[in-house]
Formats: structure tokens, sequence, C-alpha cells
């Protein structure tokens, strides 16, 4: 299937699902995930008409991106994956949304970055929905102290993010995350993938993250 279809497909997808929960579509932005596809696959997408784009790695978007975004400003793009301090420099003059603040060492980086490059992307905190010891996140309950944080950094967070444990249900920890966004007043939650994200809309997501359901299988394994 060609990347046009599968973009009209999730388009449909979307809406039916948006309206299923009583919701308006428009409220839901598709993210596409683009790590591991060729730049034809990005410009495919951006001529179906896609424009927010995802990358889990700052090099890789950079090689990609760089020059795409000087010659199509209405790209945006987001870091979804998992971020080094020694790469936020580079990403924070890349990137227009930083998805994943998963620690006090990346706050403190990405705010001495940012009033230093005076550019502010907006920042959302990865929540480790199930307290999963080897993944990456700020646990539900350490969060208020972790937005306190972040506002004495002064940093744009404008939402949630999360990436539930892989073999359970997901709608439980898709709740949570739109509870913690209300409890905070942060409008955005960045949450489901292919194989989730009606449900996620069901529950309140406002960005969907997809990858393989619009580009096709990657073309490597994910490095981790
Ligand atoms: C790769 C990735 C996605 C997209 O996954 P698919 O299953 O291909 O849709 C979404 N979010 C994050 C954080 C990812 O790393």
């Amino acid at each position: 299937m060609s990347i046009a279809t599968n973009y009209a497909h999730l388009h449909a997808r979307i809406t039916k699902a948006a309206k299923e929960a009583s919701r308006d579509p428009e409220t839901i932005t598709l993210i596409a995930v683009s790590k591991f596809q060729p730049q034809t696959a990005v410009l495919e997408a951006y001529a179906a008409g896609q424009r927010a784009f995802g990358e889990n790695y700052v090099q890789e978007a950079e090689s990609k991106f760089a020059s795409l975004r000087a010659s199509h400003p209405s790209i945006q793009l987001h870091c979804i994956g998992a971020l080094q301090t020694n790469k936020v420099a580079q990403a924070i003059r890349l990137f227009d949304v930083i998805a994943t603040l998963d620690r006090p060492k990346l706050a403190h980086a990405l705010a001495t970055e940012m009033t230093k490059q005076q550019r502010w992307p907006d920042v959302f905190i990865e929540i480790n929905s199930g307290d999963e010891p080897q993944k990456a996140g700020i646990a539900p309950t350490d969060l208020p102290a972790f937005i306190t944080l972040c506002q004495q950094l002064h940093l744009p967070i404008k939402g949630l993010m999360c990436v539930p444990p892989a073999k359970y249900d997901p709608t439980p920890y898709f709740n949570q995350l739109t509870k913690l966004a209300d409890a905070h007043q942060l409008a955005i939650r960045s949450m489901g993938m292919s194989n989730d994200f009606t449900t996620a809309i069901h529950c309140g997501s406002t960005q969907v993250r997809i990858g393989t359901a619009l580009f096709g299988a990657r073309q490597r394994a994910i490095q981790s």
C-alpha cells in the first residue's frame, strides 16, 4: 500500500475513533514517526498532507530533516526518543517539540541551552506509566515535584507523553496519563502508536505517534 493510501486510512480511523468517543477529530494530531525511513518516504507523506514528523535519534533526524526544513518550513519536527544531554544543543536547534523530558538532569540541560540559543521548543514530560525499572520517564507519583522543578527552570511544558508497558492492555495507562495532564492543566497528551492509537483516542490522546501503519515496516530493527 502506498503512503498516501495509508495516510487516508489513518485519518479515517482517527475520525471514526474520535466520533465514537464524542470528540472533535480536529483535536487529534497525527505525528508521522519516520525513524529508519528514508527521506523519500517523508516527502511522500508530506505530499499527502502530513506536516508533523517524529524522530528518535538526533543524528538521523539532522541528516534527514536539516535541509528539508529549510525548503519545507511548514514541517514540524518532534523528538520522541531518549535524549542524551550531550545532544541537547543540537536537538534544540533542530526540533520544534521535545516530547521526552524524562529526568531532572535533562531538565537542567534543556533550560540552560534554551536560554543560550533563545529558542524554546515545546516540551512534554515522559511518564513511566507502568513504573518499569528499565524504562525512561517520570514515575506518576514523582510528577508534581518534577513539574515544580520545570516551572522553576521556566521550561515551556505543554504536555505529557507515554509508551505504556508492551504486554498489558494500555487502557488504564492511557487513562492515567489523561488524568495527570488534566490535574496539571497540560493540554497535550501524546499517546498511542500503530497498534493502539484508537484506544488512546478513546482515552483522551491529542497526539498519536504512528510509524509502521503509515510508512510500512522500518528498514532496520530498532536500536536501543
Ligand atoms: C517508534 C515509535 C513510535 C511509532 O511506532 P509504530 O508502532 O511504528 O507506530 C511511536 N512512539 C515512539 C516513542 C517510538 O519510539
